[in-house]
């Protein structure tokens, strides 16, 4: 019988870590999943000059830090990292790697996975336990219809990458200890196919979607771009932001940052109001962490209009005006 401890792995993407907070998001996940198997949560750190985030991981969540810091490692490469995480896992065996799905993870996993023979749930939106303690892993499937829920009972580690957004962080605690492992580098690191020669980060907005507390989303039931327009009014009055579903995006009303659901982002504001949406699964997927949802649909049938908290039977434009006045009127009171 294996009585090492359990280990639940998050992997330590950093990179644009003030926008992006998909890491923080893992370690909450995994530290709830920690209690159900009654595991460690350790986070994989590599880079060099990270303690910052070994701080920042810690106050999150992190029950271990495993950190390898090194100037070989300033840039994030692939081909390296692989070959670090891949010697990690061989050496301590862990259960569960969790993974965020930016584009370096999405890059990197399935190469992982590949390399130790175990399975990959990619992007997934959620995850939980089964009764004997496996990883479920749930992810859009055939085409996103579907939502499937897949488990790896038979290879190790069980694997997921997970869309940012799905989860929330825990606020930190920075009273909270952890056990910080500063390892070597590997003697035989491979030498990087691949060298970064400059990067320059693209101007990101500091308020994203993603973190928004008030969402205002339009779709297709708005029946024009000059309605779906009205919607930045109206997130202007709410100090608030402007999602889209897909077809919405496809029409050229909305750019595809403000596209939410399977292929866009996950948002968790305290309150979306959701204009002429149907609410396919496509599009609440992205939903799961909204607190409080009015919906305003024309159809009182519509999965939208179920899903919500508050449903307005009506037609979007109307009552998207009617709010507007009513607002404004009261701002000017
Ligand atoms: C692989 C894949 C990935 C996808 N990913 C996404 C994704 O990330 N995000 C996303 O949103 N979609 C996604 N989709 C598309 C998704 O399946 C739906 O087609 C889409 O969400 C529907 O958008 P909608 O609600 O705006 O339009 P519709 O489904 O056409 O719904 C319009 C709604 O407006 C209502 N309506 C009509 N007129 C009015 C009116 N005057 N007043 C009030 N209500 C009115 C209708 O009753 C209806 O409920 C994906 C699809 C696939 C296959």
């Amino acid at each position: 019988m294996n009585s090492k401890p359990k280990s639940i792995w998050v992997f330590g993407d950093y990179r644009n870590y003030f926008q992006n907070r998909v890491t923080l998001q893992l370690l909450s996940k995994a530290v709830d999943l920690a209690r159900g198997i009654n595991a460690e949560v350790c986070a994989v750190i590599f880079g060099h000059e990270v303690d910052e985030y070994i701080m920042e991981y810690t106050a999150h969540g992190a029950d271990r830090l495993l950190v390898i810091d090194d100037p070989a490692l300033k840039s994030y490469n692939t081909e390296r990292y692989l070959a670090l995480l891949e010697n990690l896992i061989r050496q301590r065996d862990p259960e569960i790697i969790l993974i965020g799905a930016t584009d370096f993870g999405r890059e990197f996993a399935p190469r992982l996975a590949k390399r130790l023979k175990t399975g990959l749930s990619a992007d997934c939106i959620g995850l939980d336990l089964t009764e004997d303690g496996l990883l479920v892993q749930i992810a859009p499937s055939f085409g996103g219809n579907m939502l499937a829920e897949i488990v790896t009972p038979d290879h190790r580690p069980q694997m997921a990458t997970v869309r940012p957004g799905t989860f929330k962080e825990i606020p930190h605690n920075y009273q909270r200890m952890s056990f910080v492992e500063r390892l070597p580098l590997m003697k035989d690191l491979p030498a990087p196919r691949i060298r970064l020669v400059e990067y320059e980060r693209a101007a990101e907005k500091e308020h994203t979607i993603e973190n928004a507390a008030v969402i205002v989303c339009g779709g297709r039931g708005l029946g024009n771009k000059k309605k779906f327009k009205k919607l930045h009014d109206l997130a202007k009055v709410l100090g608030g932001d402007v999602g889209a579903t897909r077809p919405v995006v496809y029409a050229g009303w909305a750019d595809h940052a403000a596209l939410v659901g399977q292929a866009g982002k996950h948002i968790k504001p305290k309150i979306l109001f959701s204009f002429g949406i149907s609410g396919a699964i496509q599009h609440t997927a992205g939903l799961g962490e909204a607190d409080f949802i009015v919906a305003v649909n024309k159809n009182p049938q519509a999965a939208m209009m179920k899903m919500a908290d508050v449903s307005i039977v009506g037609d979007a434009g109307d009552v998207l005006d009617a709010l507007l006045k009513g607002l404004r009127k009261r701002i000017r009171e």
